[in-house]
């Protein structure tokens, strides 16, 4: 078989955990499968180094967290393979130009002071860097050949910097010309997650959080049996326990419940995760490093369905509420039309949109770090009928939240919505705006913030998420 395993920041956090990484890597190797590893940098290390770039721009150069980052691996391979002086001084070697690189891009930027998405990338992907060769030499000093990659040499993407998207047929070849040599000779490689490299060779990252994406681009590319993503949650759960105490594993969900999930605030997998197993079928198992014996939750197309039709409840946080309302806008074409367009080209994604039949109004959730962009293009781009008083105004709420339920078989279920809102009702829960997309999978609804758990709570109960189904 051939599996792609990722490992998250926690699961590499420590020599401890690294050690944990290794001998599940000694026990595929000893079930005969052939193994990729795609790693991520080390748990809170990408953050270090957005911060370290941000302050270079203003100006301060000193990338202060130097010692304490270089520390912390070089500690971890000591711990690790302290005994093994060539593996220790290869790690030494790789960690201290990786760090070289960073050191030398902060100068840059001190004296440039403008951020580009280019840079950051440049960056904020050293961490995977740092990480990769720690833990290929921990596999290796078990006895298993192992070798660290930049996915720079494997991922090709375009280059839109920060959030780039794969082009398939180039990755596939260099990742077959690359990875299938080593797997065939029985080596480990461990790839760096989370980056790439444009076809001229320039690094991006596909957004934080992408080494998920990193595992599922690079099992679909090498026709993987599965993609195993290791984290530090048993699975993907009914609901944030951090709302819901009773919220449970699921054993099992769709392609497209996975993909609703993930889009709607539950952190476990990136956003595009399933995009790229999608076609091919392949699927993605959810681990625990901490409890690597637990099930955890399969993602294959066809899933498991509830009964009830929801699945989960997920709410999201840290968004706004843009409206434009005004009564002269009914039956006036082009206002939506134009109203989007100023939005895309702010580059804003929209998490919600709503309007009602009586077109008094469009609302849409975004993103809460784009509202003030968006309110201001909306107004810019709807100027004139502001001015003529089609639209009356574009108002914005940040202190609001998304609430969704989702599940296959909502589609076609009578009677979801009316439990949904039902809930809600009694328990005194106002809604702000709503939105079913005509796939039936989600039904989104605004609520103010405050009530964000207890609404995720009570349709939670609602459709007895808490028990085993
Ligand atoms: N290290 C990157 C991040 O923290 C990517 C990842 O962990 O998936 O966002
Ligand atoms: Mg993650």
């Amino acid at each position: 078989m051939t599996i792609v395993q990722k490992f998250g920041g926690t699961s590499v956090g420590s020599a401890e955990r690294i050690a944990g990484v290794a001998q599940l890597a000694v026990e595929a190797a000893g079930r005969g499968d052939r193994t990729v590893i795609v790693t991520s940098a080390m748990g809170g290390v990408t953050s270090l180094l957005v911060d370290a770039a941000r302050r270079a721009s203003h100006g301060n150069w000193s990338f202060d967290e130097r010692p304490a980052l270089r520390a912390r691996h070089l500690e971890a391979a000591q711990a690790l393979f302290g005994n093994d002086r060539v593996l220790v001084e290869l790690v030494r070697d790789r960690v201290d130009r990786g760090l070289d690189r960073v050191d030398s891009l902060c100068f840059g930027l001190s004296l440039v002071h403008e951020l580009t998405p280019r840079i950051m990338d440049a960056i904020s992907g050293t961490g995977e860097m740092l990480a990769a060769p720690l833990v290929a030499a921990a596999i290796a000093s078990r006895g298993i050949s192992s070798e660290a990659i930049h996915a720079t040499e494997l991922i090709v993407t375009d280059d839109q910097f920060g959030d780039a998207e794969p082009l398939f047929d180039a990755t596939r070849a260099k990742a077959e010309a690359r990875l299938g040599p080593m797997l065939d000779g029985g080596v480990i490689p461990v790839v760096t997650g989370f980056i790439g490299a444009t076809a001229d060779g320039v690094m991006t990252t596909l957004g934080r959080g992408g080494s998920d994406y990193s595992a599922t681009i690079l099992g679909a590319t090498l026709d993987a049996d599965e993609v195993w993503i290791w984290t530090d949650v048993d699975g993907v759960m009914t609901a944030n326990p951090a709302d819901v105490p009773s919220a449970r594993t699921m054993r099992a969900i769709s392609y497209s419940e996975a993909s609703e999930l993930a889009y709607y605030g539950a952190k476990v997998l990136h956003h595009k995760t399933i995009i790229p197993v999608q076609s091919a079928g392949i699927p993605v198992r959810i681990l625990n490093t901490m409890n690597p014996t637990g099930e955890g939750t399969r993602i294959t197309p066809e899933g498991h369905p509830s009964p009830t039709g929801v699945k989960a409840i997920t709410s999201i946080r840290n968004v706004s509420l843009v409206s434009v309302s005004g009564r002269g806008m009914q039956g006036i074409p082009g206002i939506a039309a134009r109203a989007f367009s100023a939005i895309a080209a702010e580059r804003a994604s929209v998490l919600m949109i709503s309007q009602a039949s009586s077109e008094n109004n469009i609302c849409v959730v975004v993103r809460s770090e784009d509202e003030v962009r968006v309110v201001r293009a909306l107004r810019n781009a709807l100027e004139f009928d502001i001015m003529k008083s089609h639209i009356d105004d574009v108002t914005s709420d940040d202190s609001i939240a998304v609430i969704a339920a989702v599940g296959d078989r909502m589609a076609g279920t009578p009677g979801i919505a009316a439990k949904v809102f039902g809930a809600l009702g009694e328990e005194g829960v106002n809604v702000i705006a709503i939105s079913q997309g005509s796939s039936e999978r989600n039904i989104s609804l605004v609520v103010p913030e405050t009530d964000a758990s207890r609404a995720v709570r009570v349709i939670h109960d609602a459709f007895s998420l808490g028990e085993k189904s």
